[in-house]
């Protein structure tokens, strides 16, 4: 049981009918098409759909009450015994309900912010504290002012410590989830370029990665990728730890060795760690890992071994069979021109192939911005990658600057995915490592099913 009717009515004091015997909620859903037990449901009005015309299926798959958009009729011949909570916006409404519940529960929150390595640093960061506290996180992405609520609202009420992922695309998003969650300590893996289109700038994205402290508690640890200088003006303050690879880190992340199935490192204590991730950008999410995983008083033993029984969320930098015996790295559920170059170098660093096959499609959402940091990715492009296939639009720029700055890399643009799966025959060999990275849009994973292990 999340908490009762009644302790809903206390929140929500206008109601259709009053009850005697309060009703054990158990669930928080806002998809009627969901099947669940004893829950509350919460229509949201969408771009396309409004969850209100949705009731009486809503009802058929588990809920026993509502909240209810004033506003609207309830339809006709409902349930007698079923009640609704009348509000004035639901989504407003969802939020508040996370707000008290947190409250309620008062756990240890962690909340988590960065252009790239959000879900990769949350999964972690859940894993280091799973070793020692009863531990409740955001499930897959559920990273905005929707989908972090109703994680709030899914935290069993023996949770000790609450991890959050914050996701945004414009000011102001972070802010209002950071004070949702009001967070005890909170971590920035780092400063990319996504969403640039509407942030203006890098500077506008720090700007609007640093709205994390806005709900943060006095005394909040601020964890973050020291070697990014726009964080610069953050690292002398008493509660920033800086993570990274410069010397003058508070945690300093040092021999990377990017192995097929994992990456090693050190940290300068002494203490040597091995991930399931591979790249060395996964150290540094790892080390932010680590240093909160130390404050909060996971043991060395045990921090290493969190770190070994990772539980990732599926299609980052996955390794797959292709056809013929090839690797494959599926890397399709998005992209950033951070998170590409960062996965191309992992390809560069990785030994024992003949064959290093980069195939890349559009990074979106970056606006006017977008030509430029699709050449720029072109830069981390040279020996000992051997080929790279482009697809989409924007991609083609990417194509463009490689035959520019290395004409004699095989390099092709692609407009269709038939042809672009046709030339990669030849390399689909037990020497090849094939890199297929783009954003979620694109669907690069149907590409990947084309040439899979059968
Ligand atoms: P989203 O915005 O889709 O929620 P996210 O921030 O949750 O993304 P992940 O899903 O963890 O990020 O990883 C996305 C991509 O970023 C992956 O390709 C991964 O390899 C890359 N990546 C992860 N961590 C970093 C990092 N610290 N720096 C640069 N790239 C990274
Ligand atoms: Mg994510």
């Amino acid at each position: 049981m999340l908490f009762t009717t009644r302790w809903l009515s206390s929140i929500f004091t206008d109601f259709n009918r009053n009850t005697d015997e309060p009703i054990a909620i158990e669930e928080v859903f806002t998809d009627s098409r969901v099947q669940v037990k004893n829950a509350l449901f919460v229509p949201i009005i969408g771009e396309n759909f409004d969850g209100h015309h949705y009731l009486k299926q809503a009802i058929a798959n588990g809920a026993v009450a509502a909240l209810w958009n004033r506003e609207t009729s309830l339809p006709e011949s409902l349930p007698t015994d079923f009640l609704v909570f009348y509000v004035d916006d639901t989504i407003g409404s969802l939020q508040q309900l996370a707000t008290n519940y947190r409250d309620e529960i008062n756990p240890i929150v962690i909340g988590i912010t960065g252009s790239n390595g959000k879900t990769t640093t949350k999964d972690l960061v859940a894993s280091m504290l799973k070793e020692v506290y009863e531990t409740h996180y955001t499930n897959g992405n559920f990273n905005n002012h929707i989908g972090l609520p109703l994680t709030i609202l899914s935290m069993p009420r023996n949770t000790q410590v609450l991890v959050l992922e914050m996701g945004m695309s414009d000011f102001g998003e972070i802010d209002l989830l950071s004070k949702i969650a009001t967070p005890d300590h909170v971590m920035i893996t780092n400063i990319g370029e996504s969403h640039i289109e509407h942030l203006g700038s890098r500077e506008g994205i720090k700007e609007a990665k640093m709205e994390i402290t806005n709900g943060m508690k006095t005394d909040g640890l601020v964890f973050i990728d020291g070697d990014e200088p726009l964080l610069k003006d953050i690292h002398k303050q008493k509660n920033c730890i800086t993570c990274g690879f410069r010397e003058d880190n508070d945690v300093i992340i040092q021999n990377v060795d990017v192995r097929l199935n994992h990456t090693n490192f050190q940290l300068a204590d002494g203490n040597a760690y091995m991930v399931p991730l591979l790249g060395k950008h996964h150290a540094l999410n790892a080390a932010l890992a680590i240093a909160l995983g130390e404050r909060l008083g996971v043991n060395s033993e045990r921090r290493k071994n969190a770190l070994l029984s990772l539980q990732q969320t599926g299609m980052r930098f996955e390794m797959v069979r292709g056809m013929n015996d090839a690797s494959i790295i599926n890397d399709a559920y998005n992209a950033s021109p951070t998170s590409m170059k960062a996965a191309i170098d992992v390809v560069k660093q990785m030994d024992g192939f003949v064959e290093k096959v980069l195939i890349l499609g559009d990074v979106l959402e970056l606006g006017e911005h977008s030509e430029e940091m699709h050449r720029s990715v072109a830069s981390h492009i040279d020996a000992p990658i051997t080929a790279i296939l482009t697809y989409g639009d924007e991609a083609a720029y990417i194509s463009e600057a490689v035959k520019e700055n290395n004409p004699s890399l095989y390099c092709s643009h692609f407009h269709s995915k038939e042809e672009l799966i046709y030339a990669l025959q030849p390399y689909l060999k037990r020497e090849s490592l094939l890199l297929f990275k783009a954003s979620r849009g694109l669907q690069f994973e149907s590409f990947i099913n084309e040439i899979i292990h059968p």
